[in-house]
């Protein structure tokens, strides 16, 4: 198939939406009688959505949602893709459109930080009264990142604020630079930054993905790739270097390629390559790796014989780098 028969779209917009449940529900048989594949969550706070079609059914897509009135300004932000991103299509109803469950919520449209278009994102990371803030989940920022920014130690945004407040020291007197993917994370999250006593807080507007197609910007001071939630999981961003930053779990070389943990509990992402991937047969640990359910084994049809020579060779390895070290 060729480049560009189809589309990712990527988008949000807070905006009130009267009776989300049945929004959804129409909302959805719409997409389906389209044949758009994605994940879009609807609450009575606006819109939040990414999905995958042919230029056609994308277009189509974006006329209807500009012919309402309340999506007439609806940003799209597009990729060209090879096919689509998703398996099957979701409209959601949830009470947040991004799930942040602060105890007092935020209207990002009353209360937000300033918004840097990504050429003043730019050159506010260069200026050194600045702090660059990745305000995305550990994986995420594992994958690629903008050079220098902190790195939040958690797996779920509604874990930032409080992760903010046990490290509030990194972000006083200095202008907060917060960024995500696309821009819908830093809405709320910057109004809680300023109810919260950081006066200087502003955010890339259009997240990563805008930043890495601006022609000014043209994605630098990004390395690595940026995480996304579809089946690409990756995608490049700078359009003048490519720096890897992504380490391999099992032993530390450059990697920019995810899988998930084959233990079912777990399901842990981690960064691999495809020849550690046979090896530690796809399972984060020892633990791991030994669980009863583990998808592996079943997936190769693999042989207790089989196990046992692998489960030798990574102890084998062990031992090897003991005596390296
Ligand atoms: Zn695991």
């Amino acid at each position: 198939m060729e480049k560009g028969a189809y589309r990712v779209l990527l988008y949000y917009k807070y905006v009130h939406i009267e009776d989300p449940d049945t929004f959804a529900a129409e909302h959805l048989a719409f997409c389906k009688e389209l044949g758009l594949k994605g994940r879009i969550l609807v609450g009575a706070e606006g819109i939040n959505g990414t999905c995958s079609g042919t230029v056609e059914q994308t277009d189509a897509y974006m006329d209807m949602m500009h012919n309402d009135e309340r999506f007439k300004d609806l940003w799209f932000k597009i990729d060209e893709a090879d096919g689509h991103a998703f398996k099957k299509m979701h409209v959601r109803h949830r009470k947040e459109i991004v799930n942040l469950s602060l105890e007092e919520d935020i209207n990002p449209l009353e209360l937000t930080g300033q918004y840097l278009k990504p050429e003043e994102f730019l050159k506010a990371m260069q200026d050194e009264n600045t702090v660059v803030f990745d305000t995305r989940n550990d994986y995420e920022y594992d994958l690629g990142h903008f050079r220098g920014a902190i790195r939040p130690d958690i797996e779920n945004f509604r874990d930032l604020p409080e992760w903010v407040r046990d490290n509030k020291e990194l972000f006083e007197g200095k202008k907060v630079l917060a960024y995500c993917t696309g821009g819908i994370r830093c809405e709320k999250f910057t109004g809680w930054m300023k109810r919260e006593g950081f006066d200087d807080v502003a955010h890339l507007q259009g997240g990563i993905v805008t930043y890495g197609k601006d022609p000014v910007a043209k994605g630098q001071l990004w390395d690595g790739q940026c995480y996304v939630f579809d089946e690409r999981i990756a995608v490049p961003v700078n359009q003048v270097e490519h720096v890897v930053v992504g380490k391999d779990h099992f032993d530390g070389t450059p990697c920019e390629r995810y899988v998930n943990c084959a233990n079912p509990e777990c399901n842990k992402k981690i960064l691999s390559s495809e020849e550690n991937e046979r090896l530690y047969m796809r399972s984060c640990s020892d633990e791991c790796r030994t669980h009863p359910r583990n998808r592996y084994f079943v997936e190769m049809n693999m042989t207790v014989e089989e196990f046992d020579a692998r489960m030798e060779e990574i102890e084998r390895r062990r031992n090897e780098e003991k005596v390296a070290n």
